[in-house]
C-alpha cells in the first residue's frame, strides 16, 4: 500500500502535467490513489450471439467487414455510412454508422472489428454506437466496462485506460493488508486480484467477489482504527472514578414501583460498573419506546449522587423537560434530592437562581434542554451527563464539558433504536447497551393505514374511545418547526376535528405556542381534561399520557418510519388496547410499502431496519451532524453482516498480544497514527 501511496501519477505511462491535475481534482492524487478509484457501475459490452438477441436491445457482436462501406455526406460534418458484415461467420449484417465517414479507410475487407449499438432484428441492422478495432491493451468493448465518475477533462474511455495503464505497471506492487486468516476465514480472494477484478471484471460474479473483499478491508480497516483509538481511551484514566455502596442503591431499585426487566438489571449493572472505573464512561444505551430507559438512568444518576457528584439530564423539547423534571422529583423526594430545571423559557430570575444552584452545588441533578450546554452554565462538581433521545444533538457534547473543565461519565439514550452494529459504527468509541425487552403485559399496539377518504370513520372510532373515557393524539405533519404553513394544517385540522367532537375538548399543540401555554395544553392532557390532542411532532418523543390509547398520523406519508414508530409509542403505555392509525394516500410503491410495514410490525429494531434500506443511513440519522463516516465502496444499509463480522475480527485482532508485537502486523500498526488523528477530530 504505502509504496503506490508515494508514486506520483506522472510516472504512469501517458499520463502528463495537465491530465494530472484533473485528477487531483477527482482527489487523485497517487498511483494507489488511481488503482483504487473504483467504477461505481459497469456496462455491459459483452459478445452477444445475435440470434439470442431480441429486438431493439443494445448489444456487442465481433465482425468482419465484409462488403466496401457506403457514405453519403450532407451538411459539414454530417454522415450515414453503411457497410455489410458478417457476423459469426453466419449472419450477414447491414451496419448504420452516423457521422464516422473517417473510418472509411479502415473497413477493409476481411477486417474484424467489435461493434456496439442498437439491433434491428426485422432488418438485420446494426446502428453502431461505439467500435473498436481489437487488440487495445485497454479495450472499452467485448466486456464488463467499468463507469467511473469523471469530469474535467477527464472522459470515460481515458479514464479506463489510464487505470489498466496503472495496473500494468504496478499490480505487482499491490499488497495486502488483510491478515491471512480472516481472508481465508471469509473466503476472500486476494486484494491484487480484487483490484484487477474491479476494474475489468470477466462476468458479474468477478465484480462480486472483487467488492466483497474491498467492502470487508474498507469496513475491516474502520473498524480497527476504532478499536485501536478506543483501547487508548480505555487506558486513559483520566476520568471520575465514582464511589458509592452497592446497597444504597439496591435499597433504591427496591423502592421502585414495579420490578425492574431483565435488560434493565443487565444494563443498570453496566452502568454501575463503569461508573466506578477510572476511564471515562462513555455508553450508549439503546431501546424501543416504551422499554424503560428513564429509571435506567435515574438509577445511575442516583449513584453518581451518593458519590457525590451534581448529575445532569439534556432532552430534546421543553415538553420531555418538564416531564422528566417531574417524574425525577417525585423519584427522588423521599432521598432528598435537589432537582433543577433549565430550559429557554424561564424568566431571567428563575435563569438566575439555576445557574448559582448549579455552581454552589445546590442542585444535585439538573434536567435541561440544550440551554444546558451554554455558555454561562457551570457547575459545582459535575459527575455524570445523561442525554435523551440523542440523535437530536450534535455528537460533540462531551467536549464542551471537557471545555468547562469537567470530564463527566456520559449516557447516552436513544429510542430510535439503531441496529447495533452501525450503533457502532456511527458513534465510533461508545460502548452499547440495548433494553431488549418491554416491561411485562403491555398489550401490542394495533395499527391500520387508512386513506384520507375514511377520515369521517376515524373520528367516530376516537369517539368511541372518548366514550369509554380514554385519550386520542392526532399528529399533523410539521417538517420544521418553524414552517408557518404547517402550523396553520395543525390550527385548521384542530377547528375541524373540535367541530365533529363537540361534546369533548380538543386541545392544540404547535412549536410556535409560548411555552406556557403548551405546559398548560399538555397537562391538562395529562389530567385527561382535554380528550383530544392535535398536535405537531413536538410530541414525538418521551410523552407518556398512559390514559391515551389512539394515535392518528394525519399524511403519516410524509414521516420517517422511525419516526412514526416515535409517534406511535406515545400510546400502549397503559392497561388498555391502543391503536395507531396512519392516515396517508402514498403515490409511490416504496410509500405503500412504508405504511404497510408499519402495520405489520411493532418492533423497533426492526423498523429501524427497514427505514435505513428505503432511505440510506445518511437520511436515516437525519443530518450531517450524526457524524457517519463516508464509505468509499461498503453500504451499510447492505453491508451489515460484513460489519458485524469485520468487527468481530478487529477486536480479536486488537485483543491479541501478537497484533502489537509481531513484525507482520506493522503496516496495521501504523494505522495507530490516524487512530490519534481521530481523536483531535472527536474532541
Ligand atoms: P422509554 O424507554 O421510552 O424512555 P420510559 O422510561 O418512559 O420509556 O418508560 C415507559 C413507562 O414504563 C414508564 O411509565 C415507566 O414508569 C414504565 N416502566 C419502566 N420500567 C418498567 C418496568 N420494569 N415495569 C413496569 N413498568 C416500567
Ligand atoms: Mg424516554
Amino acid at each position: 500500500m504505502n509504496k503506490l501511496n508515494q508514486t506520483p501519477l506522472q510516472e504512469v505511462h501517458g499520463l502528463g502535467a495537465a491530465r494530472s491535475k484533473d485528477l487531483n481534482a477527482l482527489g487523485i492524487h497517487s498511483v494507489s490513489d488511481l488503482i483504487e478509484y473504483f467504477p461505481f457501475r459497469y456496462e455491459d459490452y459483452r459478445l452477444r450471439d445475435l440470434s439470442l438477441v431480441e429486438d431493439g436491445e443494445k448489444i456487442t457482436v465481433q465482425a468482419k467487414v465484409y462488403s466496401l462501406p457506403q457514405v453519403q455526406r450532407y451538411g459539414r460534418n454530417k454522415s450515414r455510412m453503411t457497410c455489410k458484415m458478417l457476423v459469426d461467420e453466419q449472419h450477414m449484417i447491414t451496419t448504420v454508422w452516423f457521422n464516422r465517414h473517417f473510418l472509411k479507410d479502415r473497413l477493409i475487407a476481411g477486417k474484424e472489428i467489435i461493434l456496439s449499438g442498437k439491433w434491428d432484428r426485422k432488418r438485420q441492422t446494426l446502428t453502431v454506437s461505439e467500435s473498436e478495432f481489437p487488440g487495445s491493451n485497454a479495450p472499452q468493448t467485448g466486456a464488463l466496462q467499468p463507469v467511473y465518475s469523471v469530469g474535467g477533462s477527464i472522459t470515460q474511455r481515458w479514464i479506463r485506460k489510464i487505470i489498466q495503464q496503472a495496473l500494468q505497471q504496478y499490480s505487482e506492487l499491490i499488497t495486502d493488508p488483510i491478515p491471512a486468516t480472516y481472508s481465508q476465514k471469509h473466503n476472500l480472494i486476494p486484494r491484487k486480484q480484487a483490484i484487477l477484478f474491479i476494474h475489468r471484471p470477466q462476468d458479474a460474479s468477478d465484480g462480486t467477489e472483487a467488492r466483497r473483499r474491498l467492502v470487508y478491508e474498507e469496513l475491516f480497516l474502520f473498524q480497527l482504527k476504532l478499536m485501536i483509538f478506543r483501547s487508548m481511551s480505555r487506558t486513559k484514566a483520566d476520568g471520575i472514578q465514582h464511589e458509592f455502596e452497592s446497597e444504597d442503591v439496591r435499597k433504591f431499585v427496591r423502592a421502585l414501583p414495579f420490578q425492574l426487566t431483565d435488560s434493565q438489571k443487565k444494563v443498570t449493572a453496566e452502568l454501575l460498573s463503569d461508573l466506578r472505573k477510572s476511564y471515562s464512561m462513555n455508553r450508549l444505551l439503546q431501546g424501543d419506546v416504551g422499554s424503560g430507559k428513564t429509571v435506567v438512568a435515574a438509577t445511575a444518576l442516583y449513584a453518581n449522587f451518593k458519590s457525590g457528584y451534581q448529575g445532569a439530564m439534556m432532552v430534546p423539547t421543553e415538553i420531555l423537560a418538564e416531564q422528566h423534571y417531574q417524574s425525577l422529583q417525585e423519584l427522588f423526594e423521599p432521598y432528598g434530592l435537589e432537582i433543577g430545571l433549565l430550559v429557554g423559557s424561564l424568566t431571567n430570575k428563575q435563569r438566575r437562581d439555576v445557574l448559582a444552584s448549579l455552581q454552589s452545588g445546590l442542585i444535585d441533578i439538573v434536567i435541561g434542554t440544550h440551554a444546558l450546554i451554554q455558555e454561562k452554565v457551570h457547575f459545582r462538581n459535575l459527575g455524570l451527563v445523561v442525554t435523551d433521545e440523542q440523535h437530536r444533538f450534535g455528537v460533540n457534547q462531551r467536549s464542551i464539558f471537557r471545555h468547562k473543565g469537567f470530564n463527566p461519565d456520559v449516557l447516552t439514550m436513544t429510542a430510535t433504536p439503531i441496529p447495533r452494529t452501525l450503533a457502532i459504527t456511527a458513534f465510533g468509541d461508545m460502548d452499547v447497551s440495548t433494553l431488549k425487552e418491554l416491561p411485562k403485559g403491555r398489550k401490542e399496539i394495533k395499527t391500520y393505514w387508512v386513506k384520507h377518504n375514511l377520515m369521517e370513520r376515524v373520528l367516530g372510532f376516537i369517539q368511541k374511545e372518548l366514550q369509554a373515557h380514554r385519550q386520542a393524539y392526532v399528529i399533523c405533519p410539521l417538517i420544521e418547526e418553524s414552517d408557518k404553513i404547517d402550523v396553520q394544517n395543525a390550527i385548521d385540522l384542530h377547528a375541524q376535528i373540535q367541530e365533529v367532537l363537540s361534546g369533548y375538548k380538543v386541545g392544540l399543540l404547535h412549536g410556535r405556542q409560548p411555552a406556557d401555554e403548551k405546559e398548560e395544553v399538555m397537562s391538562q392532557f395529562s389530567e385527561n381534561e382535554v380528550h383530544v390532542l392535535v398536535s405537531t411532532t413536538v410530541v414525538e418523543v418521551g410523552v407518556n399520557v398512559p390514559n391515551a390509547t389512539i394515535m392518528v398520523i394525519y399524511d403519516a406519508d410524509r414521516f420517517g418510519l422511525s419516526q412514526l414508530h416515535q409517534l406511535r409509542g406515545r400510546v400502549g403505555r397503559g392497561q388498555d388496547q391502543s391503536y395507531c392509525i396512519l392516515i396517508a394516500d402514498p403515490k409511490s410503491e416504496i410509500g405503500k410499502e412504508r405504511m404497510r410495514s408499519m402495520t405489520i410490525t411493532n418492533d423497533g429494531f426492526e423498523i429501524a431496519r427497514m427505514d435505513l434500506e428505503l432511505r440510506g443511513p445518511g437520511d436515516f440519522f437525519g443530518t450531517k451532524q450524526s457524524g457517519m463516516p463516508e464509505f468509499r465502496l461498503a453500504d451499510l444499509a447492505h453491508d451489515f453482516e460484513m460489519l458485524e463480522m469485520a468487527r468481530e475480527d478487529a477486536a480479536e485482532l486488537v485483543r491479541s498480544d501478537e497484533f502489537w508485537t509481531a513484525a507482520k502486523y506493522l503496516p496495521l500498526r501504523e494505522l495507530l497514527d490516524k487512530a490519534q488523528l481521530m481523536e483531535k477530530e472527536l474532541d
